[in-house]
């Protein structure tokens, strides 16, 4: 085999820039971006070529050469983050971008972001607004605090208040509430970032009354309660709750804090969830100060919620560090919309997805599930296929112990090994993450919107996933 008329049959550099294709590819991109596919697909041949044994093989790649560029001309276009298809039943799914919002909150929001809005201006006076004058007023309806901001997640929010409020001087917690969220976020170090000292009280399953009691000394600026969202101690425990904190808290005029993690609005064990503490409940207590997360139970987007009594939220508002922490107009514009959904429960379950999927019955979600087992079955394809019934995961460190009863499709390919199935499904251009069970590819139906069930069935007959 003739490698050197091989490579010499490999066209140059402005012979390909004559090429239509070529043109019209940078026409269409830019010059450099296809000269950079180009460098990268003849480096790519020459290797081939230097390599390969079969000289038809050879020739086929040489001609293959334009393709080759035009496909990662468009690959270099096409942005790595995308829609995936999440059929893990886990419904705030950390990996996957937490909470969805709706289409037609995106909508709105997409006409917001693409222009100008009134994100810092006051309309009615015009002048200089607040950014978190659109929802202000409705988390105060809702909750019953006296004023509210928003920053850009949870974490942010616990570190702005304990800076606000603890700068240099200590605040009480119980052993029993230092908390790991994940990614490395832990209550401990938190605080030591915000310039509050820790002081830690009881042991891990019991704290007492009069822990807090003695902890408490002239340096002592806030209490606060930390919800073990995603952990339960169980058996021999003991906790003191918020109402008991909030006349100790008072007899030594400091604020007592909480951070509810999860931060649901409506009573969710109408719907057969395990009671979760509102934020409402936080606040009718007597909680100065109460934070949680806008992408978790509330199904909002990314946020960390502030609520409380004014003089502290006004503290906040004026901490230097807000100004690195504040939300942006997406965020503005998207907890708005979401929270107004919030003025009535019933709404709120229908049009907030997160809460749409915790609260969808089994029956319904069986009906789903027959219906994409059915079209998957129709065509045909090497595998039995057929309906499961499954739990799903409320996740994101909310409710860790709470299972919904549930209803997958099943997978058992012929061809080919579970494990395959499961990474050729995770590389289809929309990708799909399935969960696999005992040797079971299962698409639980909760997590999945109607409007992918086409996508799913198309993927899996076209792109021969199955063989
Ligand atoms: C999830 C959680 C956080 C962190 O919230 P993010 O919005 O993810 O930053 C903080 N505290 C508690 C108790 C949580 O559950």
């Amino acid at each position: 085999m003739n490698k050197n008329m091989l490579y010499r049959s490999i066209p140059k550099v402005d012979i390909l820039l004559e090429d239509e294709t070529i043109r019209e590819l940078i026409e269409r991109y830019s010059r450099d971006t296809v000269m950079e596919a180009i460098h990268i697909e003849m480096e790519r041949l020459r290797k081939f070529i230097g390599e390969c044994e079969d000289e038809e093989a050879a020739k086929e790649q040489t001609e293959l050469l334009t393709t080759h560029i035009e496909r990662t001309v468009a690959a270099m276009h096409t942005p790595n983050m995308r829609t995936v298809i999440n059929g893990t039943g886990t419904i705030l799914h950390t990996n996957l971008g937490r909470a969805p919002i709706g289409t037609e909150h995106m909508r709105r929001l997409s006409e917001i972001a693409t222009g100008y809005s009134n994100l810092e201006y006051n309309l009615e006076e015009g002048r200089r607004g607040e950014r978190y004058s659109h929802f202000e007023k409705l988390l105060c309806k809702i909750t019953g605090a006296e004023a509210a901001m928003a920053v850009n997640n949870n974490a942010a929010a616990v570190m702005l208040i304990l800076s606000s409020l603890a700068k240099g001087g200590e605040v009480v917690v119980s052993r029993g509430e230092l908390v790991e969220i994940g990614g490395k976020f832990r209550i401990p170090d938190v605080m030591e970032q915000s310039g509050a000292v820790l002081v830690e009280v009881g042991t891990t399953n019991k704290t007492h009354y009069d822990d807090y009691e003695s902890a408490i000394t002239e340096e002592t600026k806030a209490l606060l309660k930390v919800h073990t969202s995603n952990y339960r101690i169980v058996g021999f425990t003991e906790s003191v709750d918020i109402d008991e904190l909030i006349p100790i808290a008072k007899k030594h005029e400091i604020p007592v804090v909480e951070d509810l993690g999860s931060g649901v609005l409506i009573d969710l064990s109408k719907y057969g969830i395990t009671y979760e503490p509102t934020v409402q409940n936080s606040i009718a207590k007597g909680a100065d100060v109460v934070c949680f997360s806008g992408d978790k139970l509330l199904g909002g987007p990314q946020a960390g919620i502030i609520i409380g009594r004014k003089k502290y939220i006004d503290m906040m508002k004026k901490n230097q560090l807000t100004r690195a922490l504040r939300i942006d107009k997406f965020t503005a514009a998207a907890l708005e919309m979401v929270l107004q959904e919030y003025l009535s429960e019933e709404n709120a379950v229908k049009n907030v997805p997160v809460l749409r999927m915790i609260t969808r019955s089994l029956q319904d979600v069986t009906k789903d599930a027959k219906k994409l087992c059915e079209l998957l079955q129709e065509k045909g394809l090497p595998a039995r296929i057929e309906l499961s019934a499954c739990e799903s995961q409320i996740g994101g460190g909310s409710l860790p112990l709470e299972r919904i009863p549930s209803m997958a499709v099943a997978i058992h390919p012929e061809n080919i090994s579970v494990a395959e199935l499961e990474e050729r499904m995770r590389h289809l251009p929309v990708p799909i993450i399935p969960r696999v069970v005992n040797d079971t590819v299962l698409l639980d139906v909760r997590t999945i919107d109607e409007r992918f069930y086409k996508v799913i069935v198309e993927q899996l007959k076209e792109m021969d996933v199955l063989e």
